[in-house]
């Protein structure tokens, strides 16, 4: 029988490791190539856009195959990785050279979403977290672990709604899971996009040991093991760089739900999903990567503890008062390259010489950093400039050790410093003694031969040789040169000297980049041993590095210090600015508001029209209370603000058109997590809540809502309402408070004031907004007639027949029989043809 191409020796070897990365893509090497084949290659070669070939084009059986050059793989391997696929990286694991027939080949590492060791710029500032995930009795566990940085958290949760919350916060694009997670929670996970992966034999390993060392809940040891494990059998190598796991509880921090980040715009603005316009945005105004990422995290988890938000404000207000120091601070930061990640690629064995370059000239910023700290009068500056570690024998020995222009290979020389080691040297001193012996030999040749143009080169298939030009020729002594190659205009000759030189030189050559090589990785895993000290000296520096950039950004943007109390719920906050419309404004625009909200006040009630400034008023707050527990200053002229809990918003509606649910559900659910999770020391922000629903539906719930809040949670609240009916509930209700933005008109135009002012709003200003807006003025006139019948009627949208003082049951009002309503007038039917162009016009797409 012939034999097919699926027989053949390397084929087989190739199924034989394809059957166990079915789920990934095989980055087969050969040579310079690595390559692909069957189901990956046809697949591969449409995502990649590569071209299509097969291997045996000839035979019966061709085989689908493409291709990418080794040096050029990463990239390829980024866009794969990046639209949610693994890649195993099989390499040639002997010398194709000593290998008895076919060469040896293995897996040697599987890359997934979720540990992509591979950074660029772009991606610097920002974790990329690999969740796992299992259930212990009946709660859940969950680790995750950066693996460039090797930072590792556990906790535990109670529901799954919690978990898919955290996954969300930590923006986690793979989470590994065990059998005990259902596959209907995998499902789940999926819908948002992760990748889900199995993690299958558990093996004990050291790096879980210690990792796990000061983990002591079982549900968390469980969920380690996972984490740890699937990264072993993924990398494939010791992670020496993984941390000490630390365990952590959601109600440790300021707990907001993904919603509610979202809504805030704490990372991603709502309209573009980019960073740009964000509180992150504002607020990064640090020089490292590593600062970048720790005030993400920061801002992920504000703090509740007054000692430590007080010991935050300190170190900012002694940054701002000291204007020299800090900017030698900054130059210094500046200079300090990404310590954690460089921590993780020495351990990682991916670290090249450029790396310990930058880790070098990080390192040599650190004595100027201890010094300007050790002399600032705070003492937890003072604290972390003496406990900064210099790590100057990792900087010594990477000065005694690495070329400063060392090339981005490590294997092939020039990585290592003459002067570090003997050996080394005396290959080199070969080296260059050999260079010199061929320019005494083209000198002493010339003079014996006559021939002034004779020459000594070099090149990679003859090696050394003496080139003599056509003219010459003739006075070649041919009993000692021998020829070798006859090129058009000249001829090339050897000689047995040349040649004995030439094997002394390409020896010393060979074996001193061999010998650099070897060093190199000599020095690379003595700093590696070193890893703890990097890490611990990379989170002072990315600490330090926030807390200036708040001091920077505080001065220039003339914040305050907030006064946080857990003692009192107070808000006074004096002429407060939303810390980013104020700075997309031109200067000065931003109109200041307060919000004052002692004992006596817990919900204020904001009417207005559209546009006013609602919205913005709410958010403001959201944001300094954000912002001041994380330890900056705050937009204000002065602010007295309670450690919250939590906050709970439902704000915006254009999020909810992607997400498929009903603008109306996803209001109830908020609002439903709020009132039963709340407590009196949370913040809610409720921005028209009621309003995805019918008039009287709407009123009745948010009505109902209210009062719960104000009978049983107690929790401050900011309610913007269009529904002006509500405005009476300040008759009943003793601690809700009305407040409208004011606006006037001039000339039948509608001016917005932007000021919030005590009192409801008088009118409702929709006409005018949809003028603005720029509906046709033909629309806007006939809306206007509208609304004269309907007053002229005295039909106002209040329902006589419920009064809104009675006490309504919550998310029962659907089960009542609709109350009998007053006939409505009869309206024109051009009217009507208006009313409903209105009401199919999106005025969320509109712009002012
Ligand atoms: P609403 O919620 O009442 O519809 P927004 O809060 O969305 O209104 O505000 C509409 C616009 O008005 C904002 O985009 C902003 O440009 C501007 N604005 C809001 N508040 C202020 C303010 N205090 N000072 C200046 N401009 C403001």
């Amino acid at each position: 029988m012939p034999q097919t191409t699926k027989d053949t020796p390397m084929m087989q070897q190739y199924l034989a490791i394809k059957k166990d990365y079915q789920d990934a893509f095989l980055f087969y090497r050969i040579g310079d190539f690595y390559e692909l084949f069957n189901d990956d290659a046809i697949k591969g070669s449409q995502i990649l856009e590569l071209t299509l070939t097969a291997r045996n084009k000839s035979a019966q059986d061709p085989i689908p195959m493409c291709g990418v050059p080794h040096h050029a793989a990463q990239n390829y391997i980024d866009i794969l990785i990046d639209k949610g696929y693994k890649v195993a990286i099989c390499e040639q694991v002997e010398d194709p050279k000593l290998a008895q027939g076919m060469v040896k080949r293995e897996v040697i590492q599987l890359i997934t979403p979720g540990t992509m060791m591979d950074q660029n710029a772009t991606t610097a500032k920002q974790n990329n977290y690999l969740t796992a995930l299992t259930r212990f009795d009946a709660i859940y566990a969950l680790a995750y672990s950066d693996l460039t940085t090797g930072e590792v958290r556990t906790t535990t949760l109670h529901t799954f709604n919690e978990v898919v919350n955290e996954v969300l916060n930590l923006n986690t694009k793979e989470v590994v899971v065990d059998e005990k997670v259902s596959s209907e929670e995998r499902q789940q996970l999926q819908t948002l996009g992760l990748m889900i992966s199995e993690n299958k034999k558990i093996s004990d390993s050291s790096e879980f040991h210690f990792v796990a060392q000061k983990t002591k809940r079982p549900g968390e040891l469980a969920v380690l093991k996972i984490l740890v494990n699937y990264l072993l059998s993924t990398q494939k190598r010791s992670l020496s760089h993984l941390q000490q796991a630390e365990s952590y509880e959601i109600d440790q921090y300021l707990r907001m739900n993904h919603s509610a980040k979202s809504n805030l715009e704490l990372f991603e603005s709502l309209r573009t999903g980019k960073r740009e316009g964000t509180l992150l945005w504002l607020l990064d105004k640090t020089k490292t990567a590593m600062g970048g990422r720790l005030l993400k995290q920061w801002l992920n988890r504000p703090l509740l503890n007054e000692a430590q938000l007080n010991q935050r404000q300190e170190v900012v207000a002694t940054l701002i008062d000291h204007y020299f120091e800090r900017v030698t601070l900054q130059q210094a930061l500046q200079k300090v390259y990404d310590l954690e990640r460089l921590a993780g690629r020495i351990a990682f064995g991916s670290a090249n010489g450029r790396d310990l370059i930058q880790l070098f000239n990080s390192l040599s910023q650190i004595p100027t950093i201890k010094s300007v700290l050790q002399g600032l009068p705070e003492p937890t500056l003072q604290k972390i400039g003496r406990d900064l570690d210099e790590l100057a024998d990792i900087r010594d020995l990477i000065d005694a050790a690495i070329n400063e222009e060392t090339p981005v290979s490590i294997t092939d020389g020039n990585v290592i410093k003459t002067g570090f080691n003997a050996q080394l040297d005396q290959y080199r001193s070969a080296m260059t003694d050999g260079q010199s012996w061929l320019a005494q030999m083209e000198a002493d040749e010339r003079k014996a031969t006559g021939i002034s143009t004779l020459k000594v080169g070099y090149n990679r298939v003859f090696g050394y040789y003496i080139e003599v030009t056509n003219a010459n020729k003739k006075l070649v002594p041919t009993d000692r040169y021998q020829r070798k190659q006859t090129l058009t205009n000249a001829e090339r000759y050897i000689t047995p000297e040349l040649k004995d030189r030439e094997s002394l030189i390409l020896q010393a050559r060979e074996k001193s980049t061999e010998l650099e090589y070897q060093l190199f990785v000599e020095v690379r895993d003595q700093i590696k041993d070193q890893t703890g000290r990097i890490q611990d000296l990379a989170k002072q520096i990315a600490t330090l590095d926030v807390l200036q950039g708040f001091a920077v950004l505080s001065e220039a943007g003339r914040y305050v210090r907030p006064e946080l109390s857990t003692k009192s719920q107070d808000i006074e906050l004096i002429n407060g600015r939303h810390p980013v419309v104020e700075k997309v404004l031109p200067a000065n625009t931003y109109i200041p508001n307060s919000v004052i909200m002692k004992a006596d006040t817990n919900i204020l009630l904001i009417t207005g029209p559209n546009m006013s400034g609602k919205s913005t008023y709410m958010r403001q707050l959201g944001l300094i209370v954000i912002m001041a527990q994380v330890g900056c200053f705050v937009p204000a002229e002065s602010a007295k603000l309670p450690i919250f809990d939590q906050i709970f918003t439902r704000i915006g509606a254009a999020d909810d058109l992607i997400s498929g649910e009903s603008t109306f559900m996803v209001e109830m659910k908020e609002a439903n997590d709020a009132l039963l999770n709340g407590t009196s020391h949370s913040l809610l922000l409720f921005d028209e809540l009621g309003r995805g629903t019918a008039t009287y539906d709407g009123i009745a719930l948010a009505d109902a809502i209210i009062e719960y809040i104000h009978d049983h949670l107690g929790a401050k609240t900011l309610f913007s309402t269009h529904y002006h009916e509500l405005t009476q509930l300040s008759e009943r209700l003793e601690k809700l408070e009305n407040v409208h933005v004011g606006a006037t008109e001039e000339n039948g135009k509608l001016i917005f004031l932007h000021q919030v002012l005590p009192g409801p709003a008088d009118k409702s200003y929709g006409i005018h907004v949809a003028k603005l807006a720029g509906l046709p003025s033909q629309v806007t006139k006939h809306a206007a007639q509208v609304l004269h019948v309907l007053e002229a009627d005295g039909n106002e949208l209040v329902n006589e027949d419920l009064p809104l003082t009675e006490q309504l049951p919550l998310f029962t009002i659907a089960d009542k029989p609709a109350p009998e309503k007053q006939a409505p007038p009869q309206i024109p039917t051009e009217v009507q043809t208006l009313i409903d162009q209105i009401k199919t016009t999106n005025l969320l797409q509109l712009t002012p």
